[in-house]
């Protein structure tokens, strides 16, 4: 059975629904998202759902996390269906601010985190972002005070660096990382596929195929600059201007080039067309 969330669009509304929902003691979970919902999005939700008893959504395009040439005013925006999934979903509050209450006149605070924010992969092609997303995210959870949040793991760093500034700056969030979700070919779900061509969604699923090619050769016992290299070529050749292919420690996000140092995720980042892409595995 549908049920609608309570939809807060003020600070006071949402004070005023976080106290309903956290009556009797009640757990309450955060998912925070951009909109333009997809299936990636709805696993978050049902994990979030499974951990806590209440499940608050955050609807918000964040222009802080946005460099002056990326895709803000075309970013897609789906306000209807988003909350007919989530009413499917039985959440119980959408909080979903303007960006004059997210940043009223005057703003002028920004988190700077380092630690995997500074490691070589997204910080390097988008600085401004982890800047923006770690603002936004102690906003978000200062707002709505959950107990938990969740994250996917399809922003593989983005889910390090939330880790890391909830426990630095004590926060009281327990973040949680969720699976990626792919389509049927293999294709990390992702808000901006929309962007792609037919023929560059087809071209796409080069990213994928070329990490688990990787992963089986580095698991083979093959040297990690050649298979990364390979795997470059791979993606280049198909079409992609490639930001980076690179195996990491899956905790701290620093380079490695043996299965012996520990646990490893393999990242990649590429533009197809206007469109830039980005996934991981486990190596
Ligand atoms: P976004 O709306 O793109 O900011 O994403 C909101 C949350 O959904 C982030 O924690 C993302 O990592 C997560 N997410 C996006 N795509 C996927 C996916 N394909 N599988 C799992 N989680 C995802």
């Amino acid at each position: 059975m549908t049920h609608s969330p309570i939809i807060a669009r003020t600070l006071s509304s949402l004070h005023r629904a976080r106290a309903e929902l956290g009556k009797r003691n009640a757990t309450v979970a955060l998912v925070p998202t951009m909109g333009a919902l997809h299936d990636g999005h709805v696993s978050l939700v049902r994990l979030a759902k499974r951990r806590a008893k209440k499940v608050a959504v955050s609807i918000f395009v964040n222009p802080a996390q946005f460099a002056a040439q990326e895709d803000l005013g075309s970013y897609p925006r789906t306000w209807k269906e988003d909350i007919a999934r989530l009413a499917e979903e039985g959440v119980d509050l959408v909080w979903n601010p303007d960006v004059k209450t997210m940043y009223p006149d005057g703003f002028a605070t920004r988190i700077a985190p380092e630690g995997p924010a500074l490691v070589g992969l997204e910080d390097k092609f988008r600085p401004h972002f982890f800047g923006g997303v770690a603002t936004v995210v102690a906003k978000l959870f200062t707002q709505v005070r959950p107990d938990m949040a969740f994250f996917g793991e399809k922003d593989f760093q983005q889910l390090r660096v939330v880790t890391r500034m909830a426990r630095d700056l004590d926060l009281g969030v327990k973040v949680i990382g969720g699976a990626i979700i792919r389509e049927r070919d293999g294709l990390a779900m992702s808000s901006r596929n929309v962007y792609l061509s037919p023929e560059e969604r087809r071209t796409a699923t080069v990213l994928f195929r070329t990490l688990k090619a990787t992963s089986k050769r580095l698991r083979a016992g093959d040297d990690f600059k050649v298979a990364l290299s390979d795997g470059a070529d791979a993606i280049g050749k198909a079409g992609f201007a490639l930001d980076y292919l690179d195996a990491r420690h899956a905790e701290t996000l620093v380079p490695v080039s043996s299965l012996n140092d520990g646990r490893v995720r393999l990242l990649v980042a590429a533009k197809i067309g206007k469109t830039r892409l980005i996934d991981n595995i486990k190596a």
